[in-house]
């Protein structure tokens, strides 16, 4: 039986996981659920799977628990979620899920990683601690888990690039100047994969694979020379490996988040999970250059993975709030990717030495943003 500490159980991972748990009683409970403010959806969580302890980030009290789970509160949220867990999943999302992962390296823990800040803001402190800790750090985004499935869950395997695909996004075919009309309706209407709303704009402005390039560098010890990303629309190839002889290797399947979650639970082994693919009806797949010169959100998180240090917390701090006003209607598709450059190029970059080091720079990228929007 595997404990899991699920960090983020209302979110869209979050809600996938526990379907894996409710279909395998017999391998997985969770030892403790935490979201960050739906305390109904909490509650009955709570009902079904009687976690030792649950929190709520906000701090309020959760309706109707039963004796068996205790509530934690404050600062013991840190200190005591992990406690008897022998997987710590953390789906929360947002920059608030660094320090969850830290703690959770800290203590030792096997972690299934599905929030991408913690290795775009906090990759060097995560990959540092994870290695004098020796502990297993596990990708569940879909990208890094083809390739992990590709280098045959060894994270060491020798390779010559990774090749991340990208759906392109709702906008892949927009000129520059429709671009500059979509709503946030139109950037919900993702084509290929059903997630949350921030991680869903960040696909249209495709901010969110230049994260995934930096989560990559990240996780698989590698260079920014050496990965690539490349549109292709159909989202059936996940990602590829290409090695030193020439061969390239992918991990094909139907988009479905469930495969990447289960399988950093259970890996090497695979489990029923999703339904095979049926090439004769699929038929074509495409792969096209990504067109970076229409989303400068990419070539922004490149930028600033490459710079280090605390600029990709700036970054994403300024694409946080930006995509909060978009989503709003506050300000323009376009301007999402106007407002981080303007937030990036306000801010200077230090060196990432510690979490408070990155909490500060990330709370003064969201004032500096929160200014920007409010004059746009
Ligand atoms: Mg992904």
């Amino acid at each position: 039986m595997v404990n899991i500490a699920l960090i983020g159980c209302t979110g869209s991972i979050g809600r996938q996981a526990c379907e894996i748990v409710r279909r395998y009683p017999e391998r997985f409970r969770f030892s403790a659920l935490v979201c960050g403010k739906d305390k109904r959806a909490l509650s009955a969580l709570c009902a079904e799977f009687r976690p030792d302890f649950a929190a709520l980030a906000s701090g309020e009290e959760i309706p109707g628990l039963s004796q068996g789970t205790r509530q934690l509160k404050g600062e013991e949220i840190l200190s005591r979620v992990f406690e008897g867990c022998g997987v710590a999943m953390i789906a929360a999302g947002g920059f608030a899920g660094l320090s969850y992962t830290l703690r959770a390296v800290e203590e030792g823990k096997r972690i299934a990683l599905a929030n991408k800040e913690s290795l775009v803001c906090g990759g060097e402190l995560v990959m540092r601690a994870a290695e004098e800790k020796g502990i297993d750090l596990v990708p569940v985004d879909s990208e890094h888990s083809a390739i992990f499935q590709a280098l045959s869950f060894r994270r060491d395997t020798p390779f010559k690039r990774l090749v991340l695909t990208a759906s392109g996004g709702p906008f892949r075919n927009f000129t520059e100047k429709e671009l500059a009309n979509v709503t946030a309706a139109d950037a919900l209407k993702h084509p290929t994969w059903n997630m949350g709303a921030k991680i869903t704009v960040d696909s249209a402005t495709l901010l969110n694979k230049g994260y995934e390039v930096i989560e990559a560098k990240w996780l698989y010890h590698t260079e920014f020379d050496k990965i690539q990303a490349v549109v292709h629309p159909e989202s059936i190839v996940h990602s590829l490996v290409y090695f030193e002889d020439g061969a390239a290797i992918a991990q094909m399947g139907y988009p479905d988040m469930k495969l990447p979650i289960q399988l950093a639970l259970t890996y090497p082994q695979r489990l029923p999970c999703c339904r095979q693919l049926d090439l004769e009806k699929i038929g074509t797949l495409r792969f096209e250059r990504l067109q970076e010169e229409k989303f400068p959100c990419y070539a922004l998180a490149l930028a600033a993975g490459r710079s280090g240090g605390t600029a990709p917390t700036v970054l994403n701090g300024a694409a946080e709030e930006a995509v909060r006003a978009f989503l709003r209607g506050g300000i323009s598709f376009p301007a999402i990717a106007e407002t981080i450059g303007e937030v990036l190029s306000r801010i200077p970059r230090e060196e990432a030495e510690s979490l408070e080091v990155l909490q500060r720079a990330d709370d003064l990228a969201r004032k500096t943003a929160a200014e920007i929007i409010y004059v746009k």
